[in-house]
């Protein structure tokens, strides 16, 4: 149970005051629903505003704070913004400028005749100056003067910088005193403030201890959880399942294993031998032939025995799983079956049934089967396929499903760098297939610039009449989620106008059943061209599709970029990828696009993502998904990391129940950070 003094900290956002429904939805979007979620809502930078009396002392795209008296309001001459004149002590004109549904409170805030101070960033507008939606209207100056350094939060929208503000400073007022978890050396050596100050301070300015301790914290739950998760699981009955080898004799694979598969799979064999019960991550660059491994593994467990189940993180992929393990087990006289949610009637009775009285070996499917109704004779693997679609806590929920605890073999696709191994699966053992499987062409991949789509769009255009299919990616992030959606949906209409139906789209925002349908279409080949957002990124197999088109490239992670890329090239036909690129391209955004120009090894990819990113000019370059972390940016998780997982040990080798006062801090920390998991396991056993 959560700790009584959290409590404050997990209440609803709706609590606090102004937050009506309106709010809910754009606050739910960018996570917000609790107090502590609005208070590790940290700013993405600070502006420093600059008061001043007379425009003419401001330079243009500088922010400012200056006191002006409005003269006209000029409403929009059709779809244009809504404008309002005011002048400075001077006399000299700026337009204050809002765009869409913002004009309406512009005429409260700012009517004729009136003195305000108004804050925002200084353009120049043609001949003239303007504000564009400033940040601050205010009657009184005391309140802005005596903030000249302001938070900047990531918004979505429906939300404004003030709002959000408010409600951020409103939760603040919430923050209990907790116990101190940190050890108290390391807060010395560091400088490091109580959690409440450090809180407090990462919102008010660029407090760099603030920011390390909080983003500290994260990384030691983080820690703790994996390594207490590793303990339980050492603890726990398993059974030893020595495979005799018959089955894996009558499988008659089209191609021999790669020397990494082989080791892999020995791995794998070498813990399933063991009364503990495996916990190991096959880590294998999109392609590496994880899945056969996968086979080989089930095969021991059915050899010795026992019964297999495979969770893929998707319906189409356990569809897919489904149909390429039927065909590799032909003639091996093991039955395997499908359960996912669309399942329905006598077909998932008999399947069900099959799994109680043990006469179906292996199960692929969702989450489905993992339901309370399902019930197996003796489950002794469970393999779950892209793992980092996954947390922790869904992984343990399902090993705990039976008496014994089954073997767990996780596989993921997403190259992360060593540093980062650790934090996401370091209660884990490692397998890495670290060798493709030979007569692999390499992906054809060229960067060109977007004033060059109609070349691009003929290109699908000859590629499809010779009966190739193609992907065409575009760029889909939260914050800015409506426009991407807008843009996506242009795309696919653009498309479709030049070669009709042939042209799906899937997203996100579909319904699953709906999306399924499309990607269906496309790996049947009725559709040739599949406009899609990253929803695609993960497993998809369609060999005849060769081409793939992604669409402001220099807005995906080069790990993104790469794990779409996989997409194509699973052919035996030469593949390309194209990255479209925007006009104005940064320097890290070019040196990103050019190494995947040159190379296809995704884990060099994922250190030299890891090495732009962590330069970090900003505050917090937070790519959600990339890794388990919301708080820690790319550059403290490199250089915070290792101490924290050096911490994280320390204190388990000392007090490894959690039991000294110390202990019961970190108990905090794990709920905190929602990391219980581990918590519950030291209670459990
Ligand atoms: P991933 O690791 O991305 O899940 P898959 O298991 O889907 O990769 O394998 C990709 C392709 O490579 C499949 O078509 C599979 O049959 C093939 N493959 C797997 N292992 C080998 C091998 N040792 N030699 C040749 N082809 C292989
Ligand atoms: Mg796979």
């Amino acid at each position: 149970m959560r700790p009584d003094l959290l409590n404050p900290l997990f209440a609803e956002t709706g609590s606090l005051k102004g937050v009506g429904p309106g709010l809910a939805r754009p606050l739910d979007k960018l996570g917000l629903t609790r107090i502590r979620d609005l208070v590790y809502h940290l700013p993405e930078r600070f502006v420093a505003r600059r008061p001043i009396l007379n425009l003419d002392e401001a330079g243009v795209g500088e922010n400012i704070v200056v006191a002006l008296t409005v003269q006209e309001h000029r409403a929009p001459a059709g779809r244009g913004p809504f404008r309002v004149l005011a002048t400075d002590a001077a006399g000299n004109f700026v337009a204050i400028t809002y765009f869409g549904r913002a004009a309406y409170s512009a005429k409260k805030l700012l009517p004729v005749g009136a003195k305000r101070w108004v804050a925002g960033r200084l353009d120049q507008f043609g001949q003239s100056l303007q504000i564009v939606h400033p940040d601050h209207v205010v009657e009184d100056s005391a309140e802005l003067l005596g903030q000249m350094n302001e938070p900047v939060y990531p918004l979505s929208e429906g939300l404004t910088q003030n709002r959000l503000h408010g409600l951020v400073q409103q939760a603040l007022g919430h923050l209990p005193d907790l116990p101190e978890w940190i050890e108290p050396g390391q807060l010395d050596r560091s400088g490091w403030p109580k959690w409440a100050d450090a809180m407090r301070s990462a919102h008010t300015g660029s407090a760099e201890a603030a920011r390390d301790r909080l983003a500290y914290d994260e990384l030691l739950a983080n820690a703790l959880a994996l390594m207490l998760v590793r303990a339980g699981n050492r603890n726990r009955v398993g059974q030893q399942l020595a495979g005799d080898g018959h089955l894996r004799a009558k499988l008659h694979l089209p191609f021999a294993l790669t020397g990494a598969q082989t080791r892999s799979i020995a791995e794998i064999a070498g813990d399933m031998a063991q009364g503990a019960p495996m916990l190991r991550l096959l880590q294998g660059d999109v392609g590496a032939g994880k899945t056969a491994v996968a086979l080989h593994a089930m095969l021991i467990a059915v050899e010795a025995g026992a019964q297999a189940a495979m969770l893929a993180p998707t319906e189409i992929l356990a569809r897919q799983h489904f149909a390429t393990l039927s065909k590799m087990l032909a003639g091996t006289g093991v039955s395997i079956a499908i359960l996912t949610g669309r399942d329905k009637g006598r077909a998932r009775e008999a399947t069900l049934m099959g799994l109680l009285d043990g006469s179906i070996h292996i199960c692929v499917g969702t989450h489905a089967i993992f339901q309370e109704t399902v019930a197996y004779r003796n489950l002794g693997l469970v393999v779950i396929d892209e793992q980092h679609r996954f947390g922790v806590g869904q992984r343990l929920m399902l090993t705990q499903k039976a008496k014994r605890t089954p073997h767990c073999l996780a596989m993921t696709a997403t190259p992360i760098p060593r540093t980062l191994t650790l934090a996401q699966y370091g209660e884990m053992d490692v397998s890495r297939l670290d060798e493709m499987p030979p007569g692999r062409q390499p992906i054809d991949t060229r960067v060109i610039a977007i004033e060059r789509m109609a070349d691009v769009v003929d290109g699908i255009g000859r590629h499809i009449e010779k009966g190739g299919q193609a992907y065409w990616v575009c760029p889909m992030v939260r914050e800015q989620e409506t426009e991407d959606l807008a843009a996506a949906e242009a795309r696919h209409a653009a498309l479709a106008a030049r070669f009709g139906d042939k042209v799906e789209l899937v997203h996100g925002q579909l319904r699953p059943e709906a999306k399924d349908a499309a990607m269906e279409r496309f790996v049947r080949g009725e559709a040739l061209v599949l406009v899609a957002t990253t929803v695609i990124e993960v497993g998809v197999d369609v060999p005849n599709a060769t081409l793939m088109v992604i669409e402001q490239a220099e807005r995906f992670g080069l790990a993104q970029l790469h794990q779409l890329r996989g997409r194509v090239g699973r052919g035996s036909d030469k593949s390309t990828c194209l990255l479209l690129r925007g006009e104005a391209l940064s320097e890290t955004g070019r040196e990103r696009l050019a190494l995947m120009r040159e190379t296809q090894d995704g884990f060099r990819l994922a250190e030299e993502d890891l090495r732009l990113r962590g330069g970090g000019e900003l505050l917090g370059t937070r790519q959600s998904g990339d890794t388990p972390f919301r708080v820690a940016t790319f550059e403290q998780i490199t250089r915070l990391l290792p101490v924290a997982h050096d911490d994280a040990r320390l204190l388990m080798d000392r007090d490894g129940g959690l039991a000294s006062p110390r202990g019961a801090a970190a108990r905090v920390l794990l709920y905190l950070f929602e990391r219980d998991w581990g918590v519950q396991l030291l209670r459990g056993g």
